[in-house]
């Protein structure tokens, strides 16, 4: 069974972005004259908890409140739009999650989430990319992980790995580096301020980064398995520095002349 690549068949035939669907893909939002509109993603909610930590703490709740505060401190900048795909305590699947992003136009994607690795020792943030080939074993069990919020449906019918190749590379080399920049500038902004994996720039094959329109990371704010990351992350006053290092990594990014000045 491989959850990845159905989540990934799926994700593309329910958005109908074949070959042809390219074409229609939605201009950005700053050269319509718009202010960016970043769509930020709390990972989990509802019945899927996601990664609990050992005193029974949940990943959901933790990428919820990180999530409403980043939202806050980005429309006090007056300087972007900024959706959430939950702001409540309710499920989303994944592809729903792409979807309201593609419907809303979105011109960056920022799922938020908590790590469980099987080290206990290990803590820190890691900035994941889309790529077909998983970085390392570490970010393909992270993947696994976070796809499998859809539950287990199997491998899809009539679609072989070619298929499923053929889909994955439509997506634009334009998104590809708006990706990694984004990831650069996360990465670099947390650089000596908040604590890192040691590896923290990874990619693997998550569905929720799957749209080939939108630049998209999936950021592991922590690691829920460290007792040190947990306290940290439910700190709300070690959050906050979280929020101002995220808002500041936004800042660059729309900084950068390669992904448009923002306006104002
Ligand atoms: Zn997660």
């Amino acid at each position: 069974m491989c959850l990845t690549c159905d989540a990934t068949r799926r994700g593309f035939l329910r958005l109908g972005l074949g070959a042809a669907g390219l074409a229609a893909l939605p201009r950005r939002s700053i050269a319509a004259g718009l202010k960016p509109l970043i769509m930020l993603d709390p990972g989990h909610g509802g019945h899927d908890p996601g990664a609990i930590a050992p005193d029974g703490f949940y990943e959901k709740t933790i990428t919820l409140a990180t999530a409403l505060e980043l939202h806050q401190a980005l429309l006090e900048t007056r300087r972007y739009r900024v959706g959430m795909t939950r702001s409540s305590d309710t499920f989303i699947s994944l592809e729903g999650r792409v979807n309201i992003a593609l419907e809303h136009k979105a011109d960056m994607f920022l799922s938020m989430h908590c790590d469980h690795l099987p080290e206990p020792d290990l803590r820190g943030a890691s900035v994941f990319t889309l790529s077909n080939k998983a970085s390392d074993k570490l970010a393909a069990a992270v993947a696994q992980d976070e796809n499998s919020a859809d539950g287990p449906t199997g491998a899809p019918a009539g679609v072989s790995p070619q298929v499923a190749n053929i889909l994955a590379s439509l997506e634009t080399r334009a998104t590809k580096i708006g990706s990694a920049t984004l990831a650069d500038d996360i990465a670099s902004s947390f650089s000596a301020r908040i604590p890192l994996l040691p590896d923290p720039k990874r990619s693997a094959n998550f569905a929720v980064l799957r749209d080939p329109s939108i630049p998209s990371t999936l950021l592991e704010m922590g690691c829920l398995s460290n007792a040190e990351d947990e306290r940290r992350l439910r700190d709300p006053r070690q959050r906050r520095l979280l929020v101002a290092r995220l808002a500041d990594a936004i800042d660059s990014y729309f900084s950068d002349p390669g992904q448009g000045r923002v306006a104002g």
